[in-house]
Order: C-alpha cells, then sequence, then structure tokens
C-alpha cells in the first residue's frame, strides 16, 4: 500500500537535520541559526540564443553556512533546478565538509536549464552570465564553486575566465577545472574513486566479498561512469547501469570501458551491444549485492523502498533516499551508506584543488589518490563508530556528527 510521503528535498534535509540535533539536544536558537542559509542569491541571466530569441534564465547561488571556511559546493544545470534544492544541496555541502574536516563551509548553486537544449555557444554563454551575475558573492577565500550535474570542466573554464575579466587571473576561484588551466590531477574521477573507497570499507563491515559482488549503478555521468570503472577494477560484476534514458543489464557483466567509449561516442548508454533494455524502476529492484545510485534525488522512496533486492546501498547520488524510504530499508537492514560521506570524494579534491591553486604548486596523482583515500576513509569511520556508539543509523549520525563539529565553531565564533 501507498502512504503519503514528502519528495520535497529541503523539508527532508531539514527532517533529518531535526532528528540528529533532537538527539544532540541543540538549543532552539541553535537549530534556527544552522537550519537557515546565511546568503540566498537569485539572479536572472537573459541569453541571446542563437537563433536571435532572447530568453531569460534563473540562477541560484545559496551560501548556507561559512563558519568553518570559505563556502564550497557545486553548480548544477538542469530544468529542475529550483531555490529548494538549492537550499537543501547547500546544506548537505555544510554537513559533508564536516564530515571529512576540510576547512570549508556549504553552498550550492544551480541554473534552471536543461542542458541538452543547448548548444555550445548558449552553454559558454549561460555559463559566463552566471559567473558574471554570482562574482558579487564569491571569491577564493569567500566561496569557490565546482562541477555538478551537467557541468564540466569545460563549464568550469568558462567561469574561472569570465571571472578574471573583472577581478584579474584568479585560479582557485572554481575547482574541477581542466587540468592544463589549473585543475588537479584526479579530480574528474574523485567521487566516484571515493564512492568505491567506501564500498570498500562498507563491504568489510556488512560481510561483503567486494572480488566476487555484483553491482548496480543507477546514473552513468561523472560519478556513475566512474564508479563503475572502480567497482570493475576492484573485481566486483557491473550488471546493470542506466542514464536518463533508462538502463541496460546482463547478466554476466557489462563491458565497462566499452560502455564508456559507446557513452562518449553516441551520447548515450541505449542500444549498448551485449545488453538488455530495462527501466530506471527496475534497475533499481535487481538483485545485487551493492546499489549505487548516481544520478537524481528521492529515486528511493516509500514504494519501491521494500523492493529493493540490494544487500547494502552506497549514495554516490545526493538525496537519492528519502526519509520514509530510509525506514523501510532500515527495518529489512539494508544499510545505507549517506551521500554526505559516500560521495565526499569529489569535494576533497576540489580542496586539494584548491590548496594547490594557492600554493602555485602542483601535486601528482599517486599523492592525491593516497590523501584522498585516507581523508574519506577516516570519514567513513567516524561516522560509523558514531553510529555504533550512539546506536544510531549511519544516516542520523552522519548529520549528528557534521552537526557537532559545525556547532562547535559557530558557538568558538560567538554565534555571529
Ligand atoms: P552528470 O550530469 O555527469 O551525470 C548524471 C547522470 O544521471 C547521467 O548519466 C544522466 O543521464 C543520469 N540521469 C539524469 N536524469 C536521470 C533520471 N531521471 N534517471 C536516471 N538517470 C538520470 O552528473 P554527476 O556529476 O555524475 O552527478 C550525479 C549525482 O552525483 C548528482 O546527485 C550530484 O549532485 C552528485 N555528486 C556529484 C559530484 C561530482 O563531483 N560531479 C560530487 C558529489 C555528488
Amino acid at each position: 500500500m501507498s502512504i503519503q510521503e514528502n519528495v520535497n528535498i529541503n523539508e527532508n534535509t531539514q527532517l533529518l537535520f531535526d532528528r540528529a540535533a533532537e538527539f544532540l539536544k541543540i538549543s532552539d536558537e541553535g537549530k534556527r541559526l544552522l537550519k537557515s542559509p546565511y546568503r540566498e542569491l537569485t539572479v536572472q541571466m537573459p541569453i541571446r540564443m542563437d537563433n536571435g530569441e532572447l530568453k531569460v534564465f534563473t540562477g541560484y547561488r545559496i551560501q548556507h553556512n561559512g563558519s568553518r571556511g570559505p563556502y564550497k559546493g557545486g553548480v548544477r544545470f538542469h530544468p529542475a533546478v529550483d531555490i529548494d534544492e538549492i537550499r537543501a544541496l547547500a546544506a548537505l555541502m555544510t554537513w559533508k565538509t564536516a564530515i571529512i574536516n576540510i576547512p570549508f563551509g556549504g553552498a550550492k548553486g544551480g541554473v534552471t536549464c536543461d542542458p541538452k537544449k543547448l548548444s555550445i555557444t548558449e552553454l559558454e554563454k549561460v555559463a559566463k552570465s552566471y559567473m558574471s551575475k554570482i562574482d558579487l558573492v564569491i571569491g577564493p577565500y569567500r566561496d569557490i564553486p565546482a562541477p555538478d550535474m551537467n557541468t564540466n570542466a569545460q563549464v568550469m573554464a568558462w567561469m574561472m575566465s569570465e571571472y578574471g575579466k573583472k577581478h584579474g587571473h584568479t585560479l582557485a576561484i572554481v575547482t574541477g577545472k581542466p587540468v592544463p588551466l589549473g585543475g588537479s590531477l584526479g579530480r574528474e574521477e574523485a567521487t566516484g574513486r571515493g564512492c568505491v573507497y567506501i564500498v570498500k570499507e562498507a563491504c568489510k563491515d556488512y560481510g561483503i566479498d567486494l572480488q566476487n559482488s555484483v553491482c548496480v549503478i543507477q546514473g552513468f555521468g561523472n560519478v556513475g561512469s566512474n564508479a563503475a570503472k572502480f567497482m570493475v577494477e576492484e573485481g566486483s560484476k557491473v550488471i546493470a547501469v542506466s542514464d536518463v534514458r533508462g538502463g541496460i543489464y546482463n547478466s554476466k557483466g557489462l563491458d565497462i570501458a566499452a560502455l564508456i567509449k559507446y557513452r562518449d561516442e553516441t551520447g548515450s548508454i541505449s542500444g549498448f551491444p551485449d545488453s538488455e533494455k530495462m527501466s530506471n524502476e527496475e534497475l533499481l529492484e535487481l538483485p545485487c549485492d551493492i546499489l549505487i545510485p548516481a544520478a537524481l534525488e528521492g529515486v528511493i522512496y516509500y514504494d519501491n523502498a521494500s523492493k529493493i533486492n540490494a544487500k547494502i546501498i552506497v549514495e554516490a547520488a545526493n538525496a537519492p533516499t528519502t526519509i520514509k524510504a530510509d525506514e523501510v530499508l532500515e527495518s529489512r537492514n539494508i544499510p545505507v551508506i549517506p551521500d554526505i560521506i559516500a560521495n565526499s570524494g569529489g569535494v576533497i579534491v576540489s580542496y586539494f584543488e584548491w590548496v594547490q591553486n594557492l600554493q602555485q604548486f602542483t601535486w601528482d596523482l599517486d599523492e592525491i589518490n593516497f590523501k584522498l583515500k585516507k581523508r574519506i576513509t577516516k570519514g567513513y569511520r567516524d561516522v560509523y563508530n558514531y553510529a555504533k556508539e550512539n546506536n544510531l543509523s549511519l544516516r542520523t549520525a552522519s548529520f549528528a556528527f557534521a552537526i557537532e563539529r559545525v556547532i562547535e565553531v559557530v558557538k568558538l565564533r560567538g554565534w555571529g
């Protein structure tokens, strides 16, 4: 039977906060301060399209909490972007940066647009217009954007270039840049790589033989395809993946290297040889050891949570599981490794990129991957131990652990 479910990502995130704040016995004034964003900017972006028409897009930059350092968070280009989504994602960045203990606060940005319908010149105009409209609230010691859904190193290059026109050449203004333009080695694959470091730890804790495991991944963009690549390197069999057009399945395991090539050539995974078609819904219900949602939020909800057939879920996407689904999964003893630790590899290497930019120095890939593994594994262990010690779900533990870290510095600063 279906039940009424709240799938507003911002309300979900606030409820998760409330649960953890209740456990921590945070005062009402503390809750008010930590729930509300520090600053919300909405901008108008008029763009002259290739056909001569003037379209007005809307962009957002929301800075949630900056008490631990400059704001940090990606920029998403997607038709579903709205202020509530960006609010939630900004708050998640505050908790994420706190768990992995990097000296940043949390922010997020976005533009409501469908990049699939934009030409390359229109996309460049959107990226540059967005930067020129938000540059008054960002800076290398103030707020540092990065890629998220439908934005990549090229988009970051356009944004950095636009910022430089007014403020002078500033490498550290965005992370996730192309390597020849000050980007860090390892940044592009960092979220997928970090996610698989987490999978390795979680497999030890939950008795899964990673080398002989079966894995299903929703989403085959930056995060999903890199996670798939590293899962295969660990010996796992990736039997199904999907993108916005639907899923593909092969019970013997998909050839991920060939699939990445196929996607790069055709723009999608659909029609990949040696695979059967399946819907995104069916894919989530496949029997497997490890399920990695790596696309959108809210894809695991009350109605399908009871049909999930995985031994563990590792959230590479932000907020893929609703609160009601969490409860169902908990009652079925399916552990969920929360987004704010599982997908933190991207912001960890973004931090490394920022540090390298400020130092005017570069690190080699081995050093970056070593530091990434160390930091993300520690974050996972901290949350896992906190959950055990306090008899909490990993979700509530991840929020509570992060909130404790943030409130400590808020108090030290004198609340303002
Ligand atoms: P991306 O744009 O590179 O890829 C997104 C993928 O999801 C694509 O394969 C797309 O086709 C697919 N998709 C879109 N709509 C879908 C739908 N309705 N059903 C199924 N698949 C769909 O984006 P990304 O950077 O890989 O981000 C994916 C998720 O990971 C997002 O939740 C993002 O916030 C999160 N994340 C990304 C990073 C990063 O470094 N890029 C870091 C942390 C978290």
